[in-house]
């Protein structure tokens, strides 16, 4: 998915990092269908480098929209995760990524157990819009812009998207549900680019309304991602040879005017 190579790049990375005597850097990993089984190996990486895993949901937005029909994990492999959580958790970074998973057990998993969007999180890209996650870029998620007067200090407190995130839901079609209190009916952007209302089941959701209610859903009419200023000319890999001086160092390479080889000789005096 990331590209031939990418995997040995990013352990030669960790063992930089390892060697230099960086440590508790993160590693991020999308949970799908194809790596739920490796999970102990995730968390034998992290622990071989003194790093710190963070396991993410594949939300079906963005790029992630193209492949969620097919990469999502399976019902069972939801139930793994979440088992998984309760044994190694304490551990691991999971955001809000995996509360809807405490509909399956009286016992929560570690971590942040309610949507974070619009409450303690939010996404600002790189043109200064403001949205409540960074799974839920589209206009329906706008709460303003930090150019606007009052920065975002002012979109923060003031939003009325923001003020609706944070009012406590009645459930809509879940308020029925015994595993409301936990499940909070999941995840807002895995349902609004699935098609699902929002105050519906997530279209994950371990009792398998999500999946009758998905059946519903017209695919070929779903929302898309908005404007993403994020992926713009952003390449990979090394920058092409310019001849022309850019206006910034900077503009070319963080590392760029650092003195690697004082500063090496610096940290081993
Ligand atoms: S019905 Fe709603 S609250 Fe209950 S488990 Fe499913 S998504 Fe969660």
């Amino acid at each position: 998915m990331r590209g031939r190579g990418s995997y040995d790049m990013a352990i030669r990375a960790m063992e930089n990092l390892a060697g230099a005597g960086f440590r508790d850097f993160k590693i991020s990993v999308v949970m799908t269908r194809q790596n739920v089984p490796q999970l102990d190996d995730f968390a034998a990486i992290a622990d071989r480098y003194g790093a710190q895993l963070r396991i993410t949901r594949l939300r079906p937005s963005g790029r992630g929209a193209d492949v969620w029909d097919e990469l999502h994990p399976t019902a069972e492999q939801q139930y793994d995760i979440y088992s998984w959580l309760l044994g190694h958790g304490e551990k691991v970074l999971t955001g809000d990524s995996f509360f809807h998973l405490n509909a399956l057990g009286s016992e929560p998993i570690p971590g942040l157990n309610l949507c974070g969007a619009g409450r303690v999180v939010c996404l600002i890209d790189p043109v200064g819009d403001v949205y409540a996650c960074p799974f839920a870029i589209h206009d329906a998620f706008k709460a303003g812009n930090v150019r606007s007067p009052g920065g975002f200090d002012r979109v923060w407190r003031e939003s009325a998207l923001f003020a609706e995130l944070r009012r406590p839901s009645t459930g809509g079609a879940c308020s029925g549900c015994p595993a409301y209190d936990t499940c909070q009916g999941g995840c807002m952007a895995a349902k609004f680019f699935t098609g699902l209302p929002l105050d519906g089941p997530d279209p994950e959701c371990v009792k398998g309304h999500g999946a009758a209610a998905l059946s519903a859903v017209a695919r070929d009419a779903l929302p898309r991602q908005g404007n993403d200023h994020s992926h713009r000319t952003v390449p990979l890999g090394m920058p092409a040879v310019r001849t022309a001086r850019p206006d910034r160092l900077c503009d070319e390479s963080p590392l760029a005017g650092a003195d690697l080889a004082a500063h090496t000789l610096k940290g081993t005096s």
